[in-house]
């Protein structure tokens, strides 16, 4: 028989992404002896924060007010608030929104800046709402050299922290169960990945760090939302491996409330990954503005006409009621050069490597680089000079023949006739890409009504899209200290949740609907919340 492995230590922390590096450097500040412990290997230090675009909702910050942005605290809740869709019984979730806005600036912008995090200096306008409001003005920070930047700083941080020895990091070890003594979590334990050893883990406290549950499709599905009907067939992986919830059962099984499982923020523009790490990887793809976005047969969904960067959830919705429950953007090859981009640091190298002259070429240029490589390598992505050769092509795709050329062609003539006309407000994809371009984060980033038949701008381009599951925005319900709370509502004795597995503070605090960027700033600060609540023994 295999013998246990004991690690003891202050606090043991599982997981090693966002959320779990925060509440290592806050504890190495007051030289706490910590244990981590990581499923994944030692190179993916960071999780998908690591992988991550690096946006980050902030409000009223020194960005915000050079670009003579507008906003308050007041103004941000009201959003937040109408975009959620918060229930009565949403207690926890509301106060950690108030908590985020009110700490935006102190824990999370300056907490960053002092840590060599520094931001590019146009901020972002994304979620700004369609039938809900949603942003009223732009907030999405993006960190000067992505996710991985980030992750970077902050590993930096931690490596060359004076306190560094008293931090023990063991890797590959997949944490099982929490245990307990007398009602007081004491520790954990699970198995070591490479040869299946077990081990334990004991500390006064432990802080569950280990991500969602939507890196398992299989979750994903069970429990798919109500209001998106039955889940699609296909369905891609844009989480983590690893972030199947395993410590949302281990809190479950000692009395911890796990709530709001069914919500989500999955995207709807999904491609196959061109270098897949796990099965049915996928690659979320910020879709082009000026694109046709289309149903099974080549019809054009709508109106409302799909678009991205109003309301993710809405996308969702629309598309899961189609039949097939997948779908088709039409463009040409300057439409893709000018507005296409992929979510993550992977595949935004200039502004991952912090190439300024790059990224401004990008910007200025187009980024036709991503584009080639998506259309050497990714099989969702088609070219041809014709209407009839794509269709052909599309239905090669997907071995059917449901894609009508008759329909495609019917869609394309008249929206560029619109175009012709001018009659932009006869379109509300017209209108809102005017709309879009007003403001001059997106100006640079979308074509100027931009006809898809211009021969100077071919090949013609189809994009097949499924759904990707990325984001669980339920989890464990914790308090405003991040400590894990029974289902009786009172906080269990030494155990806390931080980032992704607390639903990023207080089991859900996005509701429905996350005005983007949350997701790193709440890991931030649910992190904070742990640290300072261990540290001054308030479990
Ligand atoms: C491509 C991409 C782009 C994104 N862009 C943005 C963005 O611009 N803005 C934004 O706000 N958010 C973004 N996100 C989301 C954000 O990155 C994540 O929500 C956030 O980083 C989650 O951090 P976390 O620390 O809670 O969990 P994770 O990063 O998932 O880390 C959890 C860690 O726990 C480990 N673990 C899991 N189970 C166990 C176990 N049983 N035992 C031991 N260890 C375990 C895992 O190996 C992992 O290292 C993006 C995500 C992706 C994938």
């Amino acid at each position: 028989m295999s013998k246990l492995k004991k690690y003891s230590g202050d606090t043991i922390i599982i997981g090693g992404g966002l959320a779990g590096l925060t509440v290592a450097l806050e504890l190495l500040d007051h030289n706490q002896r910590i244990v981590m412990l990581d499923r994944d290997e030692h190179q993916n230090f960071g999780g998908l924060a690591r992988e991550s675009f690096g946006g980050i909702l902030m409000v009223n910050t020194p960005v915000q007010k050079r670009m003579g942005i507008r906003d308050s605290i007041s103004l941000a809740h009201k959003d937040w608030l109408s975009f959620a869709g918060f229930s009565s019984n949403d207690i926890w979730p509301k106060r950690w929104v108030e908590r985020y806005l009110e700490r935006s600036i102190p824990d999370i912008y300056e907490w960053l800046r002092q840590r060599h995090v520094n931001f590019f200096p146009v901020v972002h306008w994304v979620e700004r709402g369609y039938h809900v409001p949603g942003n009223s003005v732009p907030r999405f920070h993006m960190v000067w050299g992505t996710g991985k930047g980030l992750i970077e700083s902050l590993v930096q941080c931690l490596l060359n922290h004076p306190n560094r020895n008293q931090l023990t990091i063991y890797w590959q070890h997949r944490v099982t169960e929490l245990d307990t003594q007398n009602g007081h979590v004491t520790g954990c334990s699970g198995q070591i990945e490479t040869n299946g050893e077990p081990f334990v883990a004991q500390g006064d406290c432990v802080v569950i760090a280990s991500g969602g549950i939507n890196g398992s499709l299989d979750q994903v599905r069970k429990n798919w939302h109500p209001e998106w009907g039955a889940p699609p067939k296909t369905i891609l992986n844009g989480s983590h491996k690893y972030a199947i919830g395993d410590l949302h059962k281990g809190a479950e099984r000692i009395g911890g409330n796990v709530t709001h499982l069914n919500l989500m923020w999955n995207y709807a523009a999904g491609v196959s990954h061109p270098a897949p790490r796990m099965p049915f990887h996928g690659l979320s793809v910020v879709p082009p503005r000026s694109a046709l976005w289309l149903n099974y047969q080549g019809e054009r969904i709508g109106p409302p006409h799909l678009m991205a960067g109003f309301d993710t959830r809405y996308l969702i919705q629309q598309i899961c009621r189609q039949p097939y429950q997948y779908s088709w953007q039409v463009m040409n090859y300057k439409i893709a050069v000018k507005e296409l981009a992929i979510s993550g640091s992977e595949h935004n190298k200039a502004i991952a490597n912090k190439d300024l002259f790059g990224f401004l070429k990008d910007i200025l240029l187009g980024n036709a680089d991503l584009v080639d490589h998506l259309i050497e390598d990714c099989p969702d992505i088609l070219v041809a000079n014709s209407i009839d050769e794509l269709v052909e092509k599309m239905n090669r795709l997907e071995k059917n023949h449901l894609v009508k050329a008759d329909m495609v062609h019917k869609v394309i003539t008249n929206y560029d006739k619109k175009i012709e006309n001018k009659a932009f407000d006869s379109d509300d994809q017209l209108k809102r890409l005017q709309q879009l371009r007003k403001y001059r984060g997106d100006r640079a980033r979308t074509c100027q009504f931009q006809p898809i038949m211009d021969k100077h701008a071919f090949p013609l381009i189809a994009m097949r899209y499924y759904v990707l599951s990325r984001k669980s925005l339920g989890g464990i319900q914790t308090d405003l200290h991040s400590r894990v709370l029974s289902t009786d509502g009172k906080p269990l004795s030494g155990l806390y949740a931080v980032g992704e597995a607390s639903g990023f503070g207080g089991g859900g605090i996005h509701g429905k609907r996350a005005l983007e960027g949350t997701f790193l700033g709440s890991c931030i600060l649910t992190g904070l919340a742990a640290s300072r609540s261990i540290v001054s023994n308030f479990f």
